[in-house]
């Protein structure tokens, strides 16, 4: 039966019924292959506003990569006629328009005037990445008013591309970090963000330096992943295990052999333990010490025990908080006190779409998951986490095709899946590789952040 009803959503007749209710049919998302030289690849439309500050350096950063970039960094306003006078009607592939020198909501018409003129040749799959300064780090309420309407605008710009499969986020780059937002554009422009839209990433100033090979960035490094057995888990360490990581997987006893497969598979290790046990984090940090220290811990071990409030036990709800989110803080606290995450490192809690929208039978799991959040907003500025330059990030997953999905009763699936900007779930890599963007060394000035990985998912928005 259930079958029946998705082969007819999938139909032309189905995907009529739902384009009426204004659900979209998906555009199917390219991913990254290793295949893929460099990280973005494509005609590239490169605009600003006036004093824009970071043109020279997105220059140098597409320099390595194969983008034919449009516009250069005398072009300013200008770059929308060099486009044109360019005399190709050849699609972009990116819009990138630096904003950052915006000080007056009145002159933001120049980025209006930029995707007026050329968002209707954003190729299929593109990339629209907005540049601009954090608004509390403005001179005066003028420059910040002017710096958070970016934030509306690239949202705005997300649910207009999306039925195309395209993306647009904005980047906040800190006075001072100039030099340090190369990973995000990267990460947004390449096909590793194919399930983030509508998103703000903030980059403050670090010391860091050095090159990170695109394809094996994580090369030398040890990454430590809670319920990896399957499912999100899963793909998080094949990822980073891709990525160069060596994997140090977790998951309790019953999901031994499926942990064992995966570790085998990916050269890592399995540690079974049950992450709520007393013995827990002396036991993960006993093997955190034998590898001679982790640079990663990813907190993706979670669960559901949904029942509305009235009808949920307490066993129910202590449970749920217990795995979801007060064991990865004594897990954190016993490696941190032992020194086990080594200067660089990163700490990435899994978080979700609903601890940000809440969820209806899921006060538990929300609370859990909006704690995440707040931990680690909270950990950005822990003292030894800075001295180290340790980062701590989340990831908030909108609909992700796997086990715990699955079970969703299948209406509620089925339109689940589609109620984003995408029009689609997405799968477990995506999440995976959003965690390897906030692991790869040279993404030290993006801490503190929660990173919906949601296709722009219309709850919680
Ligand atoms: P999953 O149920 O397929 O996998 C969870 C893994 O965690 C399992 O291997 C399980 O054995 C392990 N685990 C559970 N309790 C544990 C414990 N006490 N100690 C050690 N390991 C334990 O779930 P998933 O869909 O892959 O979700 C992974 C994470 O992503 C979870 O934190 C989940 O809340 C979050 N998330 C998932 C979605 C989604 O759409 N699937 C959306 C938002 C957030």
């Amino acid at each position: 039966m259930s079958d029946r009803i998705e082969n007819f959503i999938n139909s032309s007749a189905g995907k009529k019924v739902l384009g009426a209710l204004g659900v979209n049919a998906p555009r199917e998302l390219a991913r990254y292959t290793p295949s893929q030289r460099s990280f973005f690849k494509g005609r590239l439309l490169l605009g600003a506003g006036d004093n824009a500050a970071l043109l020279a350096q997105v220059s140098k950063i597409l320099a390595e990569s194969d983008a034919e970039v449009v516009g250069d960094d005398n072009a300013r306003l200008q770059c929308t006629a060099l486009a044109q006078d360019n005399g190709s009607d050849a699609p972009f592939a990116a819009l990138v328009f630096d904003a950052t020198g915006m000080r007056d909501s009145l002159e933001l018409v120049a980025a209006y005037r930029f995707f007026n003129a050329n968002i209707r040749k954003l190729a299929p799959g593109g990339r629209i990445v907005i540049l601009g300064r954090p608004h509390m780090g403005a001179d005066n309420a003028e420059q910040a008013a002017t710096q958070r309407a970016l934030e509306g605008l690239s949202r705005s710009l997300a649910k207009e591309v999306g039925a195309r499969g395209s993306t647009a986020q904005l980047i906040t780059v800190a006075s001072g970090a100039e030099g340090d937002f190369g990973s995000s554009l990267r990460f947004v422009l390449s096909p590793k963000s194919a399930y983030v839209t509508g998103q703000v990433i903030a980059v403050n100033a670090v010391e860091q330096s050095g090159n990170v090979d695109w394809h094996k960035p994580l090369a030398g490094k040890t990454a430590l992943v809670t319920g990896a057995s399957r499912g999100i888990g899963e793909a998080i360490a094949d990822t980073l295990a891709r990525d160069g990581a060596t994997v140090i997987g977790v998951d309790v006893a019953p999901m031994e052999d499926d942990l064992v497969k995966v570790m085998t598979r990916l050269g890592g290790q399995p540690l079974i333990a049950d992450i709520t046990a007393e013995d827990a984090p002396a036991k993960i940090a006993s093997a955190a010490k034998q590898a001679g220290g982790i640079d990663l811990i990813v907190h993706n071990a979670g669960v559901t025990r949904d029942k509305t409030i009235a009808n949920m036990t307490e066993q129910q709800w202590q449970m749920t908080l217990d795995i979801n989110l007060a064991a990865a803080q004594r897990i954190t606290r016993e490696l941190l006190d032992q020194g086990l995450i080594r200067n660089g490192g990163s700490i990435v809690g899994v978080s979700s779409m609903n601890g940000i929208g809440g969820q209806r039978g899921q006060t538990n799991y929300a609370a859990s998951k909006a704690g995440v959040i707040g931990y680690v907003d909270f950990m950005k500025n822990d003292e030894q986490l800075r001295a180290h330059n340790i980062t701590v990030n989340a990831v908030a997953p909108g609909f992700i095709e796997t086990a715990m999905t699955a079970a969703i009763p299948l209406f509620t699936r089925m339109f689940g899946r589609r109620l984003n900007s995408l029009s689609q779930g997405g799968l477990p890599v995506d999440v995976a590789e959003a965690i390897a963007f906030f692991a790869n060394p040279l993404s030290r000035g993006v801490s503190g952040n929660t990173l919906r990985v949601c296709g722009q998912s219309w709850f919680g928005a």
